[in-house]
């Protein structure tokens, strides 16, 4: 059996500022953590929030990443950039990116080869939207977006985290239940086995995703598959986001 670290993850998206950063802060420092804590502000509040929580277990992340290197990309950021900013983490392929900034699971692909090039862990998020679970096709969208968004790449030795989030739970106020949330973790695990092997599945931290709050997380966190949860909207209020991430034993 791999013991899988459990990991949250605050996603801030366009929101917070100055007032959020301090307020975070303040909350987050010096405590001992059982989980991985990752938090993923706006990229102008990332050199900061290192400077901040650098006594601390606090890890940060972006919300986004590059899928070039450099050169004539007006508002792009790289994964080198992000590594020597001193991020850990990238998030990739978020539902938000895929519906209002056209990425799809080929740019995913490209931003997770990229991501783990430079040593960043790619959290790559994953998820059925509303009329695709209805139609019942919510295993053939998965099964494609991590066949096509990891096609090619060798993760043997590699770190990388997959975000189950449906797209019908996030900002929604109606989260997955817990029982379908592990049937679904427990099919991604098994389309990574046959991707990868089942000694590397067994080692790729899985993490729901979509209205998840402090009433919500322990049951999620408490099935097999599950090995950590994305936040959003509870993510803004630091003693709650707190809660959360003390509920990860
Ligand atoms: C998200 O957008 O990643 C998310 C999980 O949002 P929320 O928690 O607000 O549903």
């Amino acid at each position: 059996m791999h013991a899988r670290r459990p990991i949250i993850i605050a996603n801030w998206k366009l929101n917070g500022g100055i007032d959020l950063m301090c307020s975070s802060v303040a909350s987050f420092i010096r405590k001992h953590y059982e989980a991985e804590i990752v938090v993923c502000p706006p990229y102008i509040y990332i050199r900061d929030m290192l400077n901040f929580l650098q006594h601390s277990e606090i890890r940060i992340g972006s919300q986004n990443v590059s899928k070039f290197e450099s050169g004539a990309y007006t508002g792009e950021t790289s994964a080198q950039m992000l590594k020597e900013a001193g991020c850990k983490f990238c998030l990739i392929g978020h539902s938000e990116r895929r519906a209002m900034f056209r990425e799809n699971n080929a740019s995913c692909q490209i931003k997770v080869e990229r991501a783990l090039a430079h040593n960043l862990t790619p959290v790559l998020c994953i998820g059925e939207n509303q009329e695709e679970r209805e139609n019942q096709i919510t295993k053939d969208v998965l099964t494609r977006q991590l066949t096509e968004g990891l096609e090619g790449i060798d993760l043997t030795d590699k770190n990388i985290c997959i975000a189950y989030e449906p797209v019908w739970a996030i900002g929604t106020g109606k989260a997955a239940s817990p029982e379908i949330a592990q049937e679904v973790h427990q099919f991604i695990r098994h389309e990574l086995a046959a991707l990868y092997g089942e000694e590397c599945a067994q080692g790729i931290r899985l993490l729901y995703g979509g209205s998840v709050n402090k009433t919500n997380a322990k049951q999620l966190l408490t099935q097999e598959d599950i090995d950590g949860l994305l936040v959003g909207g509870a993510s803004l209020d630091p003693e709650h986001f707190l809660d959360i991430c003390q509920q990860a034993t």
